[in-house]
């Protein structure tokens, strides 16, 4: 599963063994790891904690300068080689996960160690997406009791940012999407009321202003479109209105917005994977879904659990990965 506007990996980086989420229990422990034991429950996750950068000392930003997703990388850290081959030939890593496989070699750093009584099939979406659209209201937006939110986009990650603005008290979410059916689900998360934007002559941006007396207090983008963007920047109230941007556009993307709507006092924000930082925020969340303070807008089980091998040293990892490809 890889969000389709996203960079793509450079062609040196093919072949590769894809897959972002899954879940696992570990079967090697190597020297150096001393935080992890073998049979402990884990989620991998796209991008990393080393605990040691500014960025991870930073409790602002989760952008770890050593770990952070790269799609173009495509080895393992240590000594820039992949842990996967098939008759001779490397076959590179994807996002340092590469979940599809049955089983894996992760970076530490990737790993969140969670409660080993949390349902596996269920909790693995929280690796990626489900947190993103979470954090992204929890974390960032930060919708207080009682205010108005607009989700644009009703797909997974934007029915767990809507489940963050009903975490938080929100009285009003409103969800933006082209796509009517979803309304019905997206109650489920909080969702108030719904706004497609073909019912409406006028831009959508106004129309939520019309709705609101002005403009929502927060606004969380979860589509990717550049022009939902600029429409979630644009409907939030001048004054104290926050927008959020989740989703990741294409390449040659610009956001483009009258200054006057800066100086109006919006603010703009963006955030990655929700803000949170994946070994030290994730087994918390993971602990609000066994709490049922949140709920998982994912309705189906995934069937399969991989095992994971840490990296550090790697022959013992090249031998279970060896054994499971030929
Ligand atoms: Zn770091």
């Amino acid at each position: 599963m890889y969000t389709s506007g996203k960079p793509r990996a450079k062609p040196h980086c093919f072949l590769a063994s894809l897959g972002m989420k899954q879940e696992g229990s570990l079967r090697v422990l190597v020297k150096g790891v001393t935080d992890l034991e073998p049979g402990d429950h884990v989620l991998p996750v796209f991008t990393g904690e080393c605990k040691e950068c500014r960025h991870c000392k930073s409790e602002e930003s989760n952008m770890c300068d050593l770990l952070r997703i790269n799609t173009d990388r495509g080895v393992m850290l240590n000594d820039g080689k992949s842990r996967f081959s098939i008759r001779g030939q490397p076959i590179y890593h994807f996002v340092g996960t590469s979940t599809f496989s049955e089983y894996t070699v992760v970076h530490v750093g990737c790993l969140a160690k969670i409660n080993p009584a949390a349902p596996l099939d269920k909790v693995c979406v929280l690796s990626c997406g489900i947190s993103t659209g979470l954090g992204a209201t929890l974390n960032v937006a930060k919708p207080k009791k009682g205010s108005s939110v607009a989700i644009f986009g009703l797909g997974a990650v934007g029915l767990a940012a809507a489940e963050g603005a009903r975490i938080s008290g929100a009285s009003r979410i409103i969800g933006v999407d082209l796509n009517a059916s979803r309304f019905n689900e997206a109650k489920k998360f909080g969702v108030t009321e719904f706004v497609n934007p073909k019912d409406h002559d006028k831009p959508v941006h106004e129309v939520i202003a019309e709705m609101t007396n002005g403009g929502v207090d927060r606004s969380v983008e979860c589509t990717g479109s550049v022009s939902a963007m600029i429409s979630a920047f644009e409907c939030v109230h001048d004054g104290w209105g926050v927008a959020v941007l989740v989703g990741v556009p294409n390449k040659d993307d610009a956001f483009k917005t009258h200054p006057m709507n800066v100086l109006n006092e919006r603010t703009l924000k963006g955030t990655f994977f929700g803000n949170y930082k994946p070994r030290s925020d994730i087994p918390s969340v993971v602990e609000k879904y066994m709490n049922k303070v949140a709920s998982i807008p994912v309705n189906q089980s995934l069937p399969r659990r991989i095992i994971v091998s840490i990296s550090v040293d790697l022959k013992q990892s090249v031998y279970e990965i060896s054994q499971n490809i030929h």
